[in-house]
């Protein structure tokens, strides 16, 4: 990472799951995949990246779906709203949805990945570097080593 990890609180919508972290706010990324527009409800998420080991639950924990067979999505199992993704085999990968931060304006939104499947409808004329889902390596890789 470019950055040193910033201190952050945040929680759900109702209070009942509430979490600190360390998180690398220059870095925060949109991702237009599909899964993401489907458990968001959202055109996009932002996901801002933990330092590993940092995150703590300080009050309650989520409940996870598992979306994928390696990343699965956290959320507040009383008001639903979805607050991490992570893949416990890659700890490095987790990520805060922006929007449960307590100061989301914060974040500074770095890189669009998953471009392939944006709506067409939803532009950002922000000029900042673009991804498909196949050129992420990493990605592509955790997902050729599971089973489907
Ligand atoms: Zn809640």
């Amino acid at each position: 990472m470019e950055d040193e990890a910033d201190k952050v609180t945040g929680g759900c919508l109702c209070g009942a799951v509430r979490y600190e972290a360390e998180v690398y706010l220059k870095t925060a990324h949109y991702c237009h995949c599909r899964m993401r527009q489907r458990s968001s409800g959202a055109p996009a998420e932002i996901g801002v990246t933990v330092k590993p080991g940092s995150l703590v639950f300080t009050k309650d924990e989520p409940k996870y779906y598992q979306s994928s067979p390696f990343g699965r999505r956290g959320f507040c199992p009383h008001c639903g709203s979805r607050l991490i993704w992570d893949a416990p085999s890659r700890p490095e990968w987790t990520n805060l949805c922006i929007g449960t931060l307590d100061h989301p304006e914060d974040v500074v939104p770095s890189q669009h990945i998953c471009v392939d499947s944006q709506l067409p409808w939803y532009q950002l004329d922000d000029g900042l570097p673009r991804s498909r889902s196949d050129e992420d390596p990493e990605l592509k890789a955790a997902w050729l080593n599971t089973s489907y």
